[in-house]
């Protein structure tokens, strides 16, 4: 179940957390996996990591931001392995202030990463999902990285939530796009609750400073409270959500979100 075996993966901002995750799981399964990444020497260490493992990966260097970086990226993936069956947009970026207390930097920043990521990943790997595609039985497929947040509101992160609600939405209507076009690529997203991650331990600490103090133990608890489950999530819980998708066992699944949260939106 969930092998990917021949099938090459390329994961933005797989160097650490939930796609550094990911990608050491999709090797494990079979598949050949390219990590873009600002973070070189992180990136690389993760890709060592794979190969120590027996996995077949690269490090490729990726600002997300960029178009130019995302056409290198792909091209030198695509030279690489010979092809293109899998996309994960995950590299994104947190902000945990409300719409008074952020700044339009901030704003601007959350945009370049969380959407125009996403925009320009879907865009250039694009031409190389259709060949796949068209080749295989269930398709190619593209794994966005949402959020709870894209789903149900979140008083203190407002700004991160519009960009979350937006991966949401052009998910399902890429998955639309594409299908009404013939095109033979899967589109989905994942939503976690909080994830112990970098950016998990970032989200604890934004949200004591937006509450006027210092103690992240306390916004922990309150982040351990929201999810019924009894724990908050780990970067595996996730990554094993993205193979799936990833996979043809999700050969009937376009345009959904799967959710995996802890109960955070059962609530
Ligand atoms: P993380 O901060 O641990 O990892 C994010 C990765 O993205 C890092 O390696 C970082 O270097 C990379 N990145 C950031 N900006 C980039 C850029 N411009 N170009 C290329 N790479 C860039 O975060 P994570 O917890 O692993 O989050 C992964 C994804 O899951 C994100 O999209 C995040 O919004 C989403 N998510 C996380 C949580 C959580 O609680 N951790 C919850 C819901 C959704």
């Amino acid at each position: 179940m969930n092998r990917l075996d021949g099938k090459v993966a390329f994961l933005s901002g797989a160097a650490r957390g939930i796609g550094g995750e990911a990608a050491k799981l999709m090797a494990s399964v079979g598949a050949k996996v390219a990590i873009g990444d600002v973070l070189e020497e992180r990136g690389r260490q993760t890709v060592k990591e794979i190969e120590a493992a027996g996995g077949q990966a690269m490090f490729v260097p990726l600002d997300v931001t960029q178009e130019a970086s995302w056409t290198a990226a792909i091209d030198a993936t695509v030279k690489k392995f010979g092809g293109l069956d899998i996309l994960v947009n995950n590299a994104g970026i947190f902000v945990g202030k409300g719409v008074e207390d952020a700044s339009m930097d901030e704003w601007h920043k959350l945009v370049a990463v969380n959407l125009t990521g996403v925009v320009l990943g879907t865009r250039i790997a694009l031409p190389h999902l259709k060949t796949s595609g068209a080749k295989s039985a269930h398709g190619s497929a593209i794994v966005n990285l949402a959020s709870v947040a894209g789903l149900v509101g979140s008083q203190l992160d407002p700004l991160y939530s519009l960009t979350k609600g937006g991966v949401t939405l052009f998910t399902k209507s890429t998955a639309l796009e594409f299908g009404r076009k013939g095109y033979r690529i899967r589109v989905n997203s994942v939503h976690p609750g909080v994830i112990d991650t970098d950016m998990g331990q970032q989200t604890f600490a934004m949200r004591a400073r937006a509450l006027g103090t210092n103690d992240t133990e306390a916004t922990r608890k309150t982040s351990l409270t929201m999810h019924p489950i009894g724990r908050l999530g780990v970067a595996e819980d996730i990554a094993k959500g993205i193979v799936f998708l990833a996979s043809d066992d999700a050969g009937f699944m376009t345009g959904s979100g799967l959710v995996v949260d802890g109960g955070y939106t059962a609530q």
